[in-house]
């Protein structure tokens, strides 16, 4: 069958509800979105943060970048890419009459305004938390031992030295939120509050630790 231009069109520009972009995982939260945190919409438990300087996969630019500014994003459901609000039986989103801005702005055929709202300000945990307070302290504490431009530094020196500093890092990392879960914090708070578990972090960066701070590289997959 010969396809007329308008059927081309109209097959591109509607949302077919095939799920594919929430099945990629759930959005990075942007400051538009704090109402969605006050209003009890999302929990911090639905969340986890990307720090600065994590290796991350840049749909957009289709590449590797190291963060230039951390990122508060909808957790993935555990083994998965898919987004936890993503109902795959019935191809819905949970909270879609309240779905952040990114979801709001993703055209999977045009992705120029999800690009734009991408370039926003994106939300930080001192914007859900506060910049005052102990949790606000404990974060700025972590992020002084664990901050992930030293452990990339610490990686590409490479001595004995550099390494009993990332073991150090790691086991304070890990004994913090035992402590925290021990005093009451439900676990799945951790992620938000202090990112991913350091060792996982080290990890990625170690694969990455080439890529220059700001930079990116292309997948080597
Ligand atoms: S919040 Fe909703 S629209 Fe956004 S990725 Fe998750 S399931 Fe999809």
């Amino acid at each position: 069958m010969i396809m007329r231009p308008h059927d081309a069109m109209s097959e591109t520009i509607t949302c077919r509800r095939c799920g594919t972009c929430c099945a990629k995982g759930g959005p990075a939260l942007h400051l538009e979105d704090l109402p969605l945190l006050r209003g009890e919409v999302l929990s911090k438990g639905d969340l986890y943060t990307l720090r600065l300087g994590e290796p991350v996969f840049d749909q957009i630019l289709g590449r590797v970048v190291l963060l230039a500014s951390e990122c508060v994003k909808i957790r993935s459901v555990p083994d998965s890419t898919a987004c936890i609000f993503f109902d795959s039986k019935e191809s819905a989103c949970g909270l879609y009459a309240s779905r952040p801005v990114e979801c709001r702005a993703l055209q999977c055929w045009d992705t120029r305004a999800l690009a734009e709202v991408s370039r926003q300000p994106g939300l930080s945990r001192f914007e859900v938390v506060g910049t005052e307070n102990a949790w606000a302290a404990l974060i700025r504490e972590h992020e002084a031992r664990c901050g992930c431009a030293d452990l990339l530094q610490l990686l590409r020196s490479n001595t004995d030295q550099a390494r009993m500093s990332l073991r150090d890092a790691a086991a304070y990392d890990a004994a913090l939120r035992d402590v925290l879960v021990e005093r009451g914090m439900a676990p799945g708070r951790l992620e938000f509050l202090l990112g991913r578990p350091l060792d996982a972090v080290i990890r990625g960066l170690a694969r990455w630790r080439s890529l220059p701070a700001g930079k990116s590289l292309p997948d080597p997959d």
